[in-house]
């Protein structure tokens, strides 16, 4: 069966494009019927915080990529990492290099001078001239013919042998280095196709050499191309938010995000909206394309706007709530109740939750509302008159509902032998204190009937 993985190092911040490389990996493993899972790449302790390791965690949870299998943590397995460098010493695979830090320079320098890669002069020696001194432990690569990388997603890539040196497997302290682990635990994980970034496809030419020295099977490459800003260069802070928490905080919805990374550098014809189950069913790593993707924040935009559209109101009423507690506001079971009411109402204009989050304000604004001057200035003596005796009708209305208040507002109108525009901007004023608010007969909705009258009261007192 087909097993993927993603293999991120803790940073402090879950990347974008690492998440598009696990759902990519989610994708392909679902569609497959195989599994998806997790290796933390915890070698750099500096970094590795617990907190930074939780941050990957949050990250997939969040956008709803649950890994199949306990993530297996890098650091941990460093015996093992030895224990493979060993056998891969007596299969003289690999060899113990014993230059000193003054010999491997001047061989540096001699390399550039003649245009070749460094070379040992240990990979030759008999083992028994081990000298009393530290070493490192060195892959014996291939020196001549060329190594093929045969991937899945950029084609056949051709590395030519002599350039590249003999890579270094444990360091003089003992410690594996990036290459070895991977390697190993990517075989010990049973790991059959590594779908990455493709600043690691050099790194596949090298991996392959340790697979084959270990008698290894060598597992399927699939390098995924960067995620460029919008202007085609490569993605970076001016391009604004990058950490899939800061999309979690300027209110994109998880699943609208798996819609729109998919669409970076995949897709299923020109198809925008796509569901799970449709992505796991058309998703294949071979359709990936090779060129960057670019992120585009309209589209992204519209997606969102989609999803928001479709979800669930009392979801949406939990996240708007988080939302306005992060500002402060308190939410009272009433309140509560009317954001379930007004979700509905505006939601189909807003493109994150941040902006459904203002736009259900004026519905849960406490009274007496501040009127903006602008507002006091539509409230004339007629306009009062008028909307007392909107009210008194309001008040005495069948059905709290839009289709029926829109009706009755109408047919007040008309009755006054004046247009709407006479008094509907000052009841709206009056209604929504100045905030955004939907048209009237949805804000009299979305405030309810009792709130809204004292709030015309208020404003006529
Ligand atoms: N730890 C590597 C990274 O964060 C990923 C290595 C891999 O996927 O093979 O870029």
């Amino acid at each position: 069966p087909v097993r993927t993985r993603i293999a991120p190092s803790p940073t402090g911040d879950m990347h974008i494009g690492t998440a598009r490389t696990a759902l990519f990996n989610w994708l392909y493993a679902r569609h497959t019927g195989g599994q998806f899972l997790l290796r933390i790449e915890d070698t750099d302790r500096e970094r590795s915080t617990p907190n930074a390791v939780q941050v990957i965690f949050d990250g997939l949870k969040w956008l709803g990529l649950d890994p199949d299998e306990e993530p297996v943590f890098q650091f941990a397995r460093a015996d093992r990492h030895r224990e493979v460098a060993q056998a891969l010493l007596e299969k003289g695979a690999a060899y113990k290099d014993f230059m000193t830090p003054e010999e491997l320079e001047a061989e540096r320098e001699l390399a550039r001078a003649e245009g070749r890669v460094v070379r040992s002069p240990w990979r030759d020696r008999s083992p028994n001239d081990a000298p009393d001194r530290p070493f490192v432990v060195r892959l014996k690569t291939p020196q001549t013919g060329e190594t093929v990388i045969d991937d899945q997603v950029k084609g056949r890539i051709v590395f030519q042998n002599e350039n590249l040196d003999d890579l270094i497997l444990l360091r003089t302290d003992g410690t594996p280095t990036y290459n070895l682990a991977v390697v190993v635990d990517d075989h010990d994980m049973g790991i059959t196709h590594v779908i990455r970034g493709d600043d690691h496809l050099n790194n596949a030419a090298r991996q392959t050499h340790i697979y084959q020295g270990m008698g290894w099977e060598v597992p399927a490459w699939a390098h995924l191309p960067m995620i460029h800003g919008p202007d085609g260069k490569k993605l970076s802070k001016r391009h604004g938010a990058q950490a899939v928490s800061e999309f979690d905080s300027m209110g994109y919805l998880p699943e609208a995000m798996r819609n729109y990374l998919a669409k970076l550098g995949w897709g299923h014809g020109d198809d925008e909206i796509f569901s799970d189950e449709q992505a796991k069913a058309w998703f294949d790593i071979t359709d990936v394309v090779s060129a960057p993707a670019r992120l585009d924040w309209d589209k992204l935009n519209h997606v969102n706007n989609h999803y928001i559209r479709q979800a669930d109101v009392p979801r949406l009423t939990g996240l708007v709530e988080t939302i306005l507690k992060s500002r402060d506001w308190a939410i009272s079971g009433d309140d509560r109740e009317v954001l379930a009411r007004t979700i509905p109402l505006v939601r189909d204009g807003a493109k994150t939750l941040l902006e459904l989050a203002d736009a259900c304000v004026f519905a849960i604004r406490k009274r007496p509302l501040e009127l903006p001057e602008k507002a006091k200035g539509l409230l004339t003596e007629e306009t009062r008159g008028r909307l007392s005796r909107l009210a008194e009708q309001l008040k005495a209305a069948q059905a709290w509902q839009v289709g029926d208040l829109e009706s009755l507002i109408r047919a007040f109108a008309e009755a006054e032998g004046v247009g709407i525009g006479k008094f509907g901007p000052a009841l709206r004023a009056v209604l929504s204190g100045g905030s955004p608010a939907p048209d009237l007969a949805g804000a009299l909705v979305a405030i309810g009937r009792e709130e809204s009258l004292a709030r015309v009261e208020d404003a006529l007192s």
